[in-house]
């Protein structure tokens, strides 16, 4: 039996019985890891609130290393990001991401950079009115965190760097196609030159820094194409979380 202590953002619970709780946690030091909190529905838990999905939190758990369910000891809020709370929008959006990287993240696997940039992200709601914009890089990014990242600098089915006003996108093949491919290539999407630009300067921006990218209205729709799709694509299906942005912005 080992006791760990990690700091971790809580990915999503699931309800075990009347009093428990199965809470799924992205730590930093061990990667995405599920535990079981012993009472944690009762009114007077002694987890208090830190096991909200979204919150930040410190927690000791123990379990022997490879045991796939630990035992939850201790949880303290770090952050809880209020103002993920006081605006539906940005809620359904961390919400979103949240889902987005529990999918992408494989139990057990450490990965540093994906944690930081899940808190990078709430923090950069914060402060955001464009939220589109927001998503769109979180997607491409944590695409190429996972290492679904597309080529967009060579065409994928040449090593040509395409120089037209349109080109295609395959998500089959991973990244664009160049204007001679694309007579040759089917491909799922064509995109204009201007928007890649776009797709290029999301997929390296620091996401604090998002605000300052204004992305013309004009472009936003085929953004969205290559970015969300991409994640559809690469994880086989629809988030669950997705529609209901969809339903947000509409109204
Ligand atoms: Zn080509």
């Amino acid at each position: 039996m080992g006791l760990f202590s990690a700091k971790a953002i809580v990915l999503r619970t699931i309800n075990l019985s009347e009093t428990d709780k199965l809470v799924i946690l992205f730590t930093e030091q061990y990667g995405k890891i599920k535990c079981a909190a012993k009472a944690a529905r009762k009114v007077k838990s002694r987890f208090g609130a830190a096991l909200e999905p979204l919150s930040f939190i410190s927690v000791i758990y123990f379990g022997k290393e490879k045991q796939e369910i630990f035992r939850l000891n201790h949880s303290d809020v770090i952050r809880s990001f209020h103002w993920l709370r006081e605006d539906f929008s940005k809620f359904y959006t961390a919400i979103y991401f949240n889902e987005l990287m529990d999918n992408v993240i494989q139990e057990g696997q450490r990965s540093p950079e994906c944690f930081q940039f899940l808190l990078d992200a709430f923090e950069a709601l914060k402060d955001t009115t464009q939220l589109e914009t927001l998503r769109r890089l979180f997607e491409i990014r944590i695409m190429a965190l996972s290492g679904f990242g597309p080529r967009l600098n060579q065409c994928v089915a040449c090593p040509r760097v395409p120089e037209g006003n349109i080109l295609g996108f395959s998500f089959r093949m991973g990244g664009i196609v160049c204007e001679k491919c694309l007579r040759k290539t089917r491909v799922e999407l064509n995109i204009r030159a201007g928007t890649l630009n776009y797709v290029k300067k999301l997929i390296n921006m620091d996401i604090r820094h998002c605000q300052r990218l204004k992305i013309p209205k004009s472009m936003e729709k085929e953004i969205e194409n290559v970015t969300h799709r991409l994640v559809s694509y690469n994880l086989g299906r629809e988030l669950r979380s997705y529609p209901f942005i969809k339903q947000m912005a509409a109204l």
